[in-house]
């Protein structure tokens, strides 16, 4: 008894001070459907599905796009783009084992067995026309041995049907599709042995392992389902590119029209990865853009004695940790790591008057601003303004000064570029809310 008071007294002394809970890394079910509404009901619904495995990053980087770059001007596209989140964001193939085993048998003490009852439901709406579930695969599919890489054996860039058809009154002709996909695509890809396959597995003649996947739980339930695959040989980019050119295909032969926001090339998807990377908590209170952020982001203001909560620009986003240090990972990658400073909120204000470029402008809290040479935040009573980055000798509330580029000091920045700088507004002791201030022509400030 005394021994077990002892070890209470010594886990009561270590508890930290500050104990946060992070929310729980679920999918998320993402409806691109056209503005005008009358015009979702004129097309089919496509469901496209990323990321069933955490260590295929070409799968859930296309869906991720189709969610943040892509308008749906006819039919819907109904997008997972992180099934699996917790592997991808683990970069684990499957941390509770293969989830595209688990569609046929499950015990419900699995620890994704709520995770598979959801995505069935999904995928079983009456409103899902046709599915296509992305893979990254192991080098490139061939019936015929070629080498290693390129035989019957391998995964990588095919479109997999688990058999010829299915009865059901829309798009049940599996191969012929898949024929008409395979050749559409390929018309876009020079190399031989890079273009597309049309694999069968024909799951139904006694592939056990193919029984337990997605498509075949789909196509058993009157749900046209494609997998598709890109070869792992390829960097992350050049996969999501061949995704697209896949799902494009697909989109345009079933009738969904749509708009992309960037071109079809490596280099401009490379770009569209990065450019929706912010990360707003509690309620836009901390902004950060975190797409190019620091390797380490240092007193971000946090809120005291409350579970960390935060909306994120892009699916594959996801703050992890614990207490004093929070990882931010987007997919397999580490973006930056956050050491907050941990304050007690006050709400009482919402805009900040501030001159840009000598305009006076009235910001919300939460925004991103944009500077060409300075700016200059207007004193509030009773606040004080914090640049960060920003000191004058004596001075403690740093409105009403003209700042440029060079009065901060660069180190400070948000971004490794060192153009966007944090701008936080306090009261006492509590924090009231931020601003980012973005440089955007660092040679005529210098
Ligand atoms: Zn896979």
């Amino acid at each position: 008894m005394e021994r077990y008071l002892l070890i209470c007294l010594l886990f009561l002394a270590t508890l930290p001070v500050q104990s946060t809970t992070l929310p729980h890394l679920e999918f998320s079910l993402h409806k691109n459907i056209p503005a005008n509404t009358r015009n979702a009901v004129k097309g089919p619904t496509l469901l496209v599905i990323g990321g069933i495995q955490g260590d295929e990053p070409g799968g859930f980087t296309a869906a991720s796009l189709l969610v943040t770059h892509y308008k749906i001007k006819t039919g819907q596209v109904w997008i997972v783009p992180n099934l699996n989140f917790e592997s991808i964001i683990k970069r684990s193939r499957g941390i509770y084992g293969d989830m595209n085993r688990k569609f046929s048998k499950l015990k419900a003490t699995d620890p994704e067995f709520k995770t598979i009852q959801k995505i069935k439901q999904i995928i079983t709406s009456p409103d899902v026309d046709i599915i296509l579930n992305l893979h990254d695969g192991s080098g490139f599919y061939n019936e015929q041995y070629v080498d290693a890489l390129h035989n019957p054996q391998r995964w990588g860039q095919s479109l997999i049907i688990d058999q010829a058809s299915i009865a059901t009154e829309k798009f049940g002709h599996l191969e012929t599709l898949g024929t008409h996909i395979v050749s559409r695509v390929n018309a876009s890809i020079q190399q031989p042995l890079h273009q597309y396959r049309l694999k069968n597995t024909h799951t139904a003649l006694g592939d056990k392992e193919m029984e337990k996947t997605l498509t075949y739980f789909a196509i058993n339930h009157a749900k046209p389902a494609f997998g598709v695959e890109a070869s792992k040989s390829f960097l992350t980019h050049r996969r999501a590119y061949y995704h697209l050119l896949v799902l494009e295909a697909f989109m345009s032969r079933i009738g969904i029209k749509f708009e992309r926001t960037f071109t079809l090339t490596e280099t401009d998807i490379k770009k569209a990865m990065y450019d929706k990377l912010q990360l707003a908590f509690y309620n836009k209170k901390v902004l950060l853009d975190v797409a190019n952020a620091r390797k380490k982001l240092n007193y971000v203001p946090l809120k005291k004695n409350a579970d960390i909560a935060y909306i994120a620009g892009n699916p594959l986003l996801a703050v992890v940790g614990k207490n004093n240090r929070f990882n931010v990972r987007y997919g397999n990658r580490n973006l930056t790591y956050i050491k907050p400073a941990y304050f007690e909120y006050d709400n009482s204000l919402e805009n900040i008057k501030m001159s840009v470029d000598g305009t006076v402008k009235n910001i919300s809290l939460g925004s991103v601003v944009d500077v060409q040479h300075d700016f200059n935040i207007h004193s509030i009573a009773g606040y004080r303004v914090n640049v960060i980055g920003f000191t004058r000798k004596g001075v403690y509330d740093e409105s009403n000064h003209t700042i440029k580029l060079k009065h901060i000091r660069r180190r400070f920045s948000v971004d490794k570029q060192s153009k966007i700088f944090r701008v936080e507004i306090y009261q006492g002791k509590k924090y009231c809310g931020m601003i980012l201030v973005r440089f955007n022509n660092i040679k005529q400030t210098t």
